[in-house]
């Protein structure tokens, strides 16, 4: 359903007709790391990602995946391999 909250207009996940049922009942602002990001975009009500309604989650395990300010300048993702995946692969 369309964000008829914080992010007016954009299409949300999250959205239904009882309003917004994000954790908090609203997206997060931005943090100081998606600064120069382009998914940051800025409404009445503050900025907000496009993606993700809480990006402080996105950056506390490492940088975001998503972070298009971050190509080719460092290596995106945490670094960490899931054990799971890394032993399908192997398989194959
Ligand atoms: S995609 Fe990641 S880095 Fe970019 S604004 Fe959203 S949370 Fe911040």
């Amino acid at each position: 359903m369309v964000c008829t909250s914080v992010k007016e207009g954009v299409e949300c996940y999250f959205m239904s007709k009882k309003g917004c049922q994000f954790n908090g009942g609203t997206c997060h602002q931005v943090v100081e790391e998606c600064s120069g990001c382009q998914k940051v975009t800025e409404f009445p009500t503050g900025k907000y990602c496009l993606v993700f309604p809480d990006p402080a989650a996105k950056w506390r395990l490492g940088k975001c995946v998503m972070a298009t300010h971050l190509k080719g300048k460092e290596k995106r993702g945490n670094g960490r391999l899931n054990p799971l995946k890394a032993s399908k692969r192997g398989s194959r």
